[in-house]
C-alpha cells in the first residue's frame, strides 16, 4: 500500500480538500479577512458548545452579542446606520462560516438581517430606518418575519392574514406559522392582506393582542427558535406600515436577498461533515486498514469534494452577480436547490461514513443532516425552486 501514497512534497502540493479549485484566491483581501473572522468564532464560539444546545434545543443568545460587534448583523447596509457596508460575496461567507457551525446559527442571522432589517431597509421611511436598524446592527432589537401561514407556505398568496385601516391605527387579525426567531423577537415584519394588496408592518412586542407561542418537538433546526405568531385584533400605527412596496413582490423581494445567503450556508455544513469524516475514515482501522484506504470510501469522499467545488462555484458567481446588481431570482433558485440537496445528501453518507458513532451528536454529521431537512423546506421547498427553473426553461407555468 505504501507505494501508493503521495510523498511529503507532493503532499504539500496537495489541493485543500475543501477548497479544491482554490476558490478562495478569486476572494478579494476584505473577503478573506472576514471569512477568517468569521470562521474563527464558529471554530472558538460554536463548535465547543452548538452540540449540546442542540441537545438541549436551545438558541445559544448568549452568542448574539459578538455576532453584533463582529458587523455580521445587516451586514450589507449601509454604515449610517450601524451596519458594516460589506458586498454580497462577504455576506455569504459570513452565512458559510456561521453554517459550519451550525444552521441555527446563520438562521438567526439569516432572519435578522435579510428579513427584517433589508425590508425595513429597502420598504420603510427613513424615520423606521433610524428607529430600528442601528439598534438591530447592534443586536439590541431582534427580529422575525412572518409571512408563512399553516395553510400553506409554498403559496403565500392565499394569505388569510390581514389588516383594515382604522383611524390612524391598522387593525391586525390572523396567524403565522414556522417563524423563525418568534419568541426570541422585539419586532416582528409582518405580511397581511389590505384592501390595498399586501403590505407590510412593523409589530412590536407587547403590542395588545399580540402572541407568540414556540413550536416544540423539532427534530431540525433545534438551536433555532420557531414560532407559531397570533395577532388578535392588534392596533398597529400607520407609522409601523411599511410604505414603500405593495403586493407579494415586498416579502419576495425579502426571501430572494435571505435565499442568496442560504446558498451559501450549506457549503459550511457540508465542509464541516466532509471534514470530520476525513479525520474519522483514517483513524477507523477495519479489516486492517484505514476505511480512508478502501476505494469505495475515497470514491464517495471524492464525490463530496466535487459537488462542495460547484456549490462553491455556483455562490461564488451568484454573489458577483449580486455585487453588479445582475442577480435574477431564478439563478438564486438554481444555487438553493442545488446547494440544499448537495449538503444534505453529503451530511447523510457522512453519517453513514461514521457508523454508528454517527447517530448521536457527539460527530456533526447527523445535526448538519436534520438541520438541513428545514434549510431545503424553508424559503421555498425544493420542490418550488425546481418548478420556477421548469418554468424559466419551458415558459409554462406548472405551479
Ligand atoms: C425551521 C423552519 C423555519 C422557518 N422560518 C420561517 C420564517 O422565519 N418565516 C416564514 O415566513 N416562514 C418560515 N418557515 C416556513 C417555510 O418557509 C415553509 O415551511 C415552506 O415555505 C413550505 O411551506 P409549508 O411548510 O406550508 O409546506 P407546503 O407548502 O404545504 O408544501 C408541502 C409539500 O408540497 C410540495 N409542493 C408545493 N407546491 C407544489 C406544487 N406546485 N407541485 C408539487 N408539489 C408542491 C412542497 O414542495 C412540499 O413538499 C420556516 C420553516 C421551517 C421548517
Amino acid at each position: 500500500m505504501a507505494r501508493f501514497h503521495l510523498n511529503f512534497a507532493e503532499r504539500a502540493m496537495a489541493l485543500n480538500p475543501v477548497d479544491l479549485f482554490d476558490v478562495r484566491s478569486l476572494l478579494t483581501e476584505e473577503e478573506r479577512s472576514v471569512q477568517d473572522t468569521v470562521a474563527r468564532f464558529t471554530d472558538e464560539r460554536v463548535l465547543p458548545i452548538i452540540g449540546d444546545a442542540f441537545d438541549e434545543g436551545r438558541f445559544p443568545r448568549e452568542l448574539v452579542g459578538e455576532i453584533a460587534e463582529m458587523g455580521l448583523l445587516g451586514s450589507s447596509l449601509p454604515e449610517e446606520y450601524g451596519c458594516a457596508g460589506l458586498n454580497s460575496v462577504s455576506y455569504g461567507l459570513i452565512c458559510q462560516e456561521l453554517e459550519r457551525g451550525d444552521s441555527g446559527i446563520r438562521s438567526f442571522v439569516s432572519v435578522q438581517s435579510s428579513l427584517c432589517m433589508y425590508p425595513i431597509f429597502a420598504y420603510g421611511t427613513e424615520e423606521q430606518k433610524q428607529r430600528w436598524l442601528p439598534d438591530m446592527a447592534a443586536g439590541k432589537v431582534i427580529g422575525c418575519f412572518g409571512l408563512t401561514e399553516a395553510h400553506g407556505g409554498s403559496d403565500p398568496a392565499t394569505m388569510k392574514t390581514h389588516a383594515r385601516r382604522d383611524g390612524d391605527d391598522w387593525v391586525l387579525n390572523g396567524s403565522k406559522m414556522w417563524i423563525t426567531n418568534g419568541n426570541l423577537a422585539d419586532i416582528a415584519i409582518v405580511w397581511a392582506q389590505t384592501d390595498d394588496g399586501i403590505q407590510g408592518f412593523v409589530v412590536e412586542k407587547g403590542m395588545a393582542g399580540f402572541a407568540a407561542q414556540e413550536v416544540k418537538h423539532k427534530m431540525s433546526l433545534r438551536a433555532s427558535v420557531t414560532s407559531a405568531l397570533f395577532f388578535d385584533n392588534v392596533r398597529v400605527p400607520e407609522a409601523n406600515r411599511l410604505p414603500n412596496v405593495k403586493g407579494l413582490k415586498g416579502p419576495l423581494g425579502c426571501l430572494t436577498q435571505a435565499r442568496y445567503g442560504i446558498t451559501w450556508g450549506p457549503i459550511g455544513a457540508a465542509v464541516a461533515c466532509l471534514t470530520e469524516v476525513l479525520d474519522y475514515t483514517k483513524e477507523r482501522i477495519l479489516f486492517g486498514r484505514p476505511v480512508a484506504a478502501t476505494q469505495s470510501a475515497q470514491i464517495k469522499m471524492a464525490d463530496m469534494a466535487r459537488r462542495i467545488t460547484n456549490a462553491q462555484l455556483l455562490s461564488l458567481q451568484l454573489g458577483r452577480l449580486k455585487d453588479a446588481g445582475t442577480m435574477k431570482p431564478q439563478q438564486v433558485s438554481l444555487a438553493k436547490w442545488n446547494n440544499c440537496r448537495m449538503a444534505i445528501d453529503i451530511a447523510r453518507e457522512c453519517r453513514d461514513l461514521l457508523g454508528g458513532a454517527g447517530i448521536t451528536t457527539e460527530h456533526a454529521a447527523i445535526r448538519h443532516a436534520l438541520n438541513m431537512e428545514s434549510v431545503i423546506t424553508y424559503e421555498g421547498t425544493e420542490t418550488v425552486h425546481q418548478l420556477v427553473i421548469g418554468r424559466e426553461l419551458t415558459g409554462i407555468n406548472a405551479f
